[in-house]
């Protein structure tokens, strides 16, 4: 079969249930789309193909002797900031370019256990710091919608991939938009979860307030597959929340099973101007308001809410988590992991010259910024005045949620944009506008496709939910997409056969 990059989770999980397909052929069919048109898009760092090969072999004999696991076989991969035993972990950083880790991250085996295949590590912009993935120290992902544009960041690899149909799902982190912004622009559905569901352990810290792990998927109930292994307590990430996780898969099915033809009524969304401002690209503000009117005319009622200045938002943002990385990237001297620069003269200079030799501009900028927001003269003016604003938001957020049950709003301002545009860094960190106010107020949120402009690119809506309405989002937005086509169009990549 020539097409089993464009099934489902769910009919992956049928077709090998059903013996239409072993899942060694489907591992081959992949890791064959991966060798002959990842070129184009670099979006894998590391192709694991010995381990995924003797992974489907290994689930083809278990399934053969009675093993009902039902994504036993299915293949997915990592974010490159996952930590995976005996194989490559770089975060896109040549600081971490010989780095393998002596042990798993949770999520990663969690989802390994539930029967996942890894076909290995996917692109990223170094550290997870940036918004258009050409901040890696692996050269730059393709959009694969238009190889001359963004795929968004910093999981680019993660969605350049499953939009490529080089993988069916794939994990992301998402710090202040990383899967949101990325979905958007790669015409993908991606979920950052609430802030504690999802277990850090073993993923590469950024801003440890603000990461949360998620997934990307081609729709809401593929994200909902790869979710449900991930979602839950963890005794060894001291921020996970030991909360019942509910069988998101089942929801789905539920929702689809007992709705009409106003699956949405009783759904109050809420909409706030202050997402709809200054910057905003007309053709994304159309499609996100036409999808607006689909729900109401599906049930919903909309209802005006107020959220923080989004420009407020910004600032706070990039003065806190510049601070937290500052911190947490000091593991990295030269000493303990990865890259330490030649012939040290002494102490210094091995810290100075290992840590400039590194890291890269980006991730230079973020610890300047981030050690000066710190310093013992600026604390109080910069630091200890953002937490205080981070409470704000929270309190508007809680306001809002009084009055409505999700708030909607555009993923990103602007379409992807061109590789070549090398936007100066306010520039770009003004692309994450809508996304980091869920972060900071540790918020559910997901992006899924709406529309596509005249180009021919993918537009997200973001829907964002209370703390631990997760299961709320993945449920509306899978019945919008029972209702729309949007994620089920191919990208020029994953048209393409071999
Ligand atoms: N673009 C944002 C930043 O560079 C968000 C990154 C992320 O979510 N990891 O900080």
């Amino acid at each position: 079969m020539s097409d089993l990059h464009t099934l489902s989770v769910a009919e992956l999980a049928d077709g090998l249930r059903d013996k239409q397909f072993s899942s060694t052929e489907l591992t081959e069919h992949f890791l064959n789309r991966i060798e002959k048109l990842d070129g184009k898009v670099n979006s894998f760092i590391t192709v694991d193909a010995d381990n995924a090969r003797k992974a489907a072999k290994a689930a083809d004999e278990q399934r053969a002797s009675g093993d009902t696991r039902a994504l036993l076989g299915v293949p997915m991969a990592h974010k490159d900031i996952f930590c995976t035993e005996g194989v490559l972990t770089t975060c896109g950083s040549k600081m971490l370019h010989n780095f393998i880790s002596p042990y798993d991250a949770t999520i990663v085996k969690n989802i390994r256990e539930a029967g996942f295949i890894s076909l290995g590590k996917l692109n990223m912009d170094e550290f997870a710091m940036g918004s258009d993935n050409e901040s890696s120290y692996y050269g730059a992902v393709h959009n694969p919608w238009n190889l001359d544009r963004v795929p968004g960041g910093s999981s680019g690899g993660s969605a350049a991939a499953t939009a490529a149909g080089f993988v069916p799902v794939a994990t992301g982190s998402d710090t202040g938009g990383s899967i949101r912004q990325p979905a958007s622009f790669c015409g993908l559905t991606g979920m950052k979860p609430t802030y504690g569901r999802v277990s850090r352990f073993g993923m590469i810290a950024y801003a440890s307030s603000l990461d949360q792990a998620g997934t990307f998927g081609r729709s809401a109930e593929d994200c909902a597959y790869l979710l449900q292994p991930m979602a839950g307590h963890d005794p060894r990430d001291a921020t996970s929340i030991n909360r019942t996780v509910p069988n998101y898969v089942e929801l789905l099915k539920e929702a689809k099973n007992n709705v009409g033809d106003k699956p949405f009524s009783g759904l109050k969304i809420g909409v706030a101007k202050e997402y709809f401002g200054e910057g905003l690209d007309s053709e994304v503000e159309n499609h996100v308001r036409a999808a607006l009117k689909q729900y109401e005319d599906l049930g919903a009622t909309i209802v005006e809410v107020h959220i923080t200045d989004p420009k407020v938002t910004l600032a706070t943002y990039y003065m806190l988590a510049p601070a937290e990385a500052s911190s947490n990237l000091s593991r990295f001297d030269g000493v303990r992991f990865g890259y330490r620069c030649d012939n040290p003269k002494n102490l210094e200079d091995l810290y100075t010259r290992s840590r400039s030799e590194g890291f890269g501009p980006e991730v230079q900028r973020r610890i300047l910024m981030g050690t000066y927001a710190l310093s013992a003269g600026y604390f109080d003016a910069y630091y200890t005045k953002a937490q205080k604003v981070r409470r704000v938001i929270l309190e508007d957020f809680e306001k809002a949620f009084k009055e409505c049950d999700l708030i909607a709003c555009p993923t990103a301002p602007t379409p992807a944009y061109s590789l070549n545009d090398e936007l100066d860094p306010v520039t770009m960190y003004l692309g994450d506008v809508y996304t980091i106010a869920v972060n900071l107020a540790g918020l559910p949120a997901i992006s899924m496709p709406a529309g596509f402009t005249e180009a021919g690119l993918p537009v997200g809506l973001q829907l964002i939910g209370n703390h631990w309405d997760d299961d709320k989002l993945l449920t509306t937005a899978h019945l919008y997409q029972q209702h729309t086509d949007y994620h089920t169009k191919l990208s020029a990549i994953a048209k393409e056969s071999i």
